[in-house]
């Protein structure tokens, strides 16, 4: 069945149903913030001054297809994946274990390290954490064997599309349902579309509900609230800070998210963009350590930061000069809330994920982390988990599994090979894996992990409307993302979080074309989807 539901999608479409179709969705796109600022290279900055022009996020025409078990697995999952992540960046000598080989050799991970340690020295100001995650899948459909979920990553910071992930399931359910459910005028008819009891295909008809704005703000709020009254002396107004890149183009999924917080929760939140931070915040000389921010609008204002949520600092690129390591270093060591702290981001790293993967009669790093979990909630969460393997050999005389795989090009044609890098266009494919890990120093192997490819539908199709504003058909590949949130506090001497919020709630769907391996939607790979779900 799932086969031929991929062959068979998405509807057929004339020259002027496509045109309709097309139109619809340009116009949708913009009347509901379903934007994003353009890129100079589709618009020349002659023709955009002061950077105030906003065009379509990358979208597809029609929801995909996603069988409903494989969503409701991830959906299920979540909320221990999150436990498992607090449980990580709970234990920094299992961290320092980990990540030891790999920070002699990567300054990036060496900085961010070396942050930690200074805070340490100093005492931790603040001993609660935020994590706002992104757990991202695709379906594996081997020609051998049953499809699975594989996760292909879980992200820690910076985890993105919230906001706009929601408009686009309303938006494909408006194109689905819009005059009227059984008429409507953007869709043809497609088994996949009906929902009665009548249809060949045991479908939900249209993309559930996506609540990933109501989530991920609820996890901010609940930072909030339990940061607790303001710590100056006399007391500020407080406030939740968005850390931001200086040149940031999804603004719009940002604004969604503190629209919410202020709309839902009567939280105010500041944007602050990376190079701005020095000149606008300050860490109290008080033993609470509370950071003060002052808006450039209104010097006359202060506030006191409960949260500050990282949109940045997750690549080197936004490092630009020592000052803005200095400026992560002023906020983790303040008393604010950190989404993520650097040992939370660091909890991110493919390395982590890499070893997570071992299993007796090695380590069983799952059950440590979440004894409280039953052996069948654990397998389920290791099924997930795609093969791989380390770069690093502690014996020079016996080269590690993944070395040998990596090398062969037989074997490297079904892998990836992942840096500890975040945001998409840093991983080596296939065939080019052997060759460059030549052209490298062996000492700087241990860096990287490789992986086994998953293998999604072949032959999954969808229209992708394009920057130059017509659309693509093409095979496709979806990557499912699933929202969670966690709070938890840290007792110092222990490596047990207490967990006092851990929700899922929200979905991202990416699909891009066939041809390309990355998926960014930011960094123009892929395009923001739903899914439609059906019974197989
Ligand atoms: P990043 O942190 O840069 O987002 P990812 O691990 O998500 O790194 O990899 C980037 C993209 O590469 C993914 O969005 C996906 O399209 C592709 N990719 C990563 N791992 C795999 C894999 N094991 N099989 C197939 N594609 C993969
Ligand atoms: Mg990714």
């Amino acid at each position: 069945m799932a086969n031929t539901i991929y062959t068979h999608y998405p509807p057929e479409l004339d020259g002027q149903q496509e045109a309709f179709l097309v139109q619809t969705v340009k116009n949708w796109t913009v009347e509901h913030a379903l934007t994003v600022r353009p890129s100079a290279a589709i618009v020349p900055s002659e023709f955009n001054s002061g950077n105030m022009l906003a065009t379509n996020a990358p979208v597809t025409l029609f929801p995909s297809p996603f069988p409903e078990s494989c969503f409701d697995q991830a959906r299920g999952l979540q909320r221990v994946y999150n436990e498992l992540y607090a449980a990580i960046a709970s234990d920094e000598q299992w961290l320092e274990t980990v990540l030891k080989e790999l920070i002699e050799v990567d300054d990036f991970l060496a900085n961010l390290w070396k942050i930690y340690l200074d805070v340490r020295r100093e005492g931790h100001a603040q001993h609660l954490s935020l994590g706002l995650f992104r757990s991202d899948y695709m379906l594996h459909t081997p020609d051998d064997g049953p499809k699975s979920l594989r996760q292909v990553e879980f992200n820690t910071i910076s985890s993105s599309f919230g906001g706009l992930s929601c408009r686009v399931a309303e938006m494909h359910t408006h194109l689905a349902t819009y005059p009227s459910p059984q008429h409507p005028i953007a869709y043809p008819p497609h088994p996949l579309f009906n929902n009665s009891e009548d249809s060949p295909i045991k479908t939900t008809g249209r993309p559930p509900v996506n609540t990933a704005i109501s989530t991920l703000t609820a996890g901010l709020a609940a930072a909030h609230q339990a940061y607790g009254p303001s710590k100056s002396t006399p007391q500020l107004p407080t406030c939740v800070l968005f850390v931001v890149q200086d040149t940031e183009r999804n603004v719009f999924d940002q604004l969604a998210l503190s629209s919410y917080l202020h709309k839902e929760h009567g939280i105010p939140s500041f944007r602050l963009p990376t190079s701005k931070i020095t000149a606008y915040t300050t860490v109290a000389g008080t033993p609470e350590r509370p950071l003060i921010y002052t808006p450039p609008s209104d010097t006359s204002t202060q506030y006191e930061v409960t949260v500050v949520y990282y949109r940045a600092f997750y690549a080197p690129t936004d490092y630009t000069d020592a000052h803005a390591w200095g400026a992560r270093h002023s906020l983790e060591r303040s008393a604010a809330i950190k989404c993520p702290s650097v040992l939370l981001q660091l909890a991110g790293s493919k390395k982590v994920q890499q070893v997570l993967t071992s299993k007796p009669p090695g380590p069983y790093h799952l059950k440590s982390f979440l004894p409280k979990h039953t052996d069948s909630t654990l397998e389920s969460l290791r099924s997930t988990f795609a093969p791989q393997y380390s770069l690093s050999s502690s014996d020079p005389a016996v080269p590690a599994e993944g070395i040998k795989l990596a090398l062969d090009p037989a074997t490297a044609a079904n892998h990836v090979l992942k840096p500890q890098r975040e945001g998409g266009g840093n991983n080596i494919y296939r065939s080019n894996i052997p060759g460059f890990l030549k052209s490298i120093p062996e000492s700087q192997w241990k860096q990287y992990i490789l992986m086994e490819l998953i293998h999604p539908p072949k032959d999954a199709k969808n229209f992708a409307l394009r920057s130059d504003g017509a659309a693509a058909l093409g095979n496709v590949i979806s990557e499912l993302g699933i929202f969670g949130t966690c709070l938890w506090r840290n007792t110092p001497g222990s490596t047990a979080p207490e967990i006092l919020h851990n929700t899922e709630g929200g979905y991202l769907l990416r699909t891009k074309s066939k041809e390309s391996d990355e998926g960014g939607v930011a960094a123009g790979f892929s395009s923001l989807d739903s899914v439609i779900l059906y019974k197989d």
